[in-house]
């Protein structure tokens, strides 16, 4: 029928390949998971029902049940266990290809785990996974804002004297927390500190706060991508700017609907962005706490902006250009998704 929309099936876009760039450890957790170290650990839970413990009607209920997942996960093993099903519940909802995975070392070492335990753990988690699932995922460590910004640089100092037990898989410094009060130029030494020792740099930026915090978080921290950044459409001069300078930016359909009020995804900021030409590709951000997956994030994302299916692959193969892989391995993922796309576009009907 001329003029009629074409929604992209459901099992194609789950089926895509994807690497994702944007979720935090913590907010992947399985509900039957948080329950059943809840028990291991003696932590008590407002419900006995797995079903019912992401249930929350408040960013101040979200982060009081961030923190209560956080204080479950305890021994080298419970890292291992979660970080694994996290990859799994990707490749297997998804079709994830490769993460770079947030996580907040302040939430575990501020409650006594020490950071060689946390990075051990998600080592191992990350090594089992690859090894079964054929899933790849390296570690970036976010910066907390609600810290002072001493507490950010002595996080950093302690990250890079104990990385050796991450075994190679930490390679970034990332930013989160809530942003309106604590703006970027307060953790410039926590930033500098990772650079000099080797880390890449994102940070969230202008997810609930201007867009000149996007131009902090390039300029004056040094970050080489932007975390959500959906405010940039409210400053055409900073939006040509990253559009010149090919600044990626990981976006987050389901969470930013849920907890900044865009419930209509057809309206969402990425639609603009992307018709801005600034280059996006989309994440899960804290799936399991959102009651969502990276798969159904492209399900989601997807039809509601009317994407057709060269779109779809741009938005994967923007996660493979965004990612902090190097020349060969990019070069190599880049193209198998296009293999794999091609073979997953000739093999649905319509
Ligand atoms: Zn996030």
């Amino acid at each position: 029928m001329a003029g009629r929309l074409t929604v992209l099936r459901e099992d194609f876009l789950r089926r895509v390949p994807k690497a994702e760039l944007h979720c935090h450890f913590e907010g992947t957790v399985r509900p039957a998971t948080f329950k059943d170290l809840a028990e291991r650990h003696g932590v008590e839970l407002p419900s006995d029902d797995p079903a019912q413990l992401y249930d929350y009607n408040t960013i101040i209920e979200f982060l009081s049940i961030f923190g209560m997942v956080s204080s479950t996960i305890i021994d080298r093993d419970d890292f291992a266990r979660a970080a694994y099903e996290s990859l799994e519940d990707g490749v297997v909802l998804g079709n994830l290809r490769y993460r770079e995975m947030f996580f907040n070392p302040t939430l575990h070492t501020r409650r006594g785990v020490p950071i060689s335990t946390v990075l051990a753990g998600l080592a191992d988690g990350i090594e089992a996974a690859e090894q079964d699932l054929h899933v790849r995922c390296r570690l970036i460590a976010d910066v907390y804002r609600q810290d002072p910004p001493d507490a950010a640089r002595q996080m950093v100092e302690e990250l890079l004297d104990a990385r050796d037990h991450a075994r190679g898989h930490l390679i970034g410094l990332g930013m989160d927390g809530a942003e309106a009060d604590d703006p970027p130029e307060k953790f410039v030494d926590a930033f500098h500190l990772a650079r000099r020792g080797g880390l890449r740099l994102t940070s969230h930026a202008s997810e609930d706060a201007p867009p000149r915090n996007i131009v902090t978080c390039l300029d004056l921290l040094g970050c080489e991508r932007i975390d959500h950044g959906y405010h940039i459409l409210e400053d055409p001069a900073i939006l040509a700017r990253c559009r010149d300078d090919g600044i990626y930016f990981t976006c987050c359909p389901t969470s930013t609907a849920v907890v900044y009020g865009w419930p209509d995804l057809s309206h969402h900021p990425i639609k603009d962005m992307v018709a801005g030409g600034l280059r996006c590709m989309l994440n899960s951000d804290d799936p399991t706490m959102f009651h969502t997956d990276i798969g159904r994030e492209y399900v989601v994302a997807c039809q509601a902006l009317g994407y057709d299916a060269a779109k779809v692959r741009q938005l994967c193969l923007n996660g493979v250009e965004a990612s902090w892989l190097d020349g060969v391995d990019k070069a190599v993922m880049r193209q198998e998704l296009n293999a794999e796309i091609d073979a997953l576009q000739a093999s649905l009907p319509g």
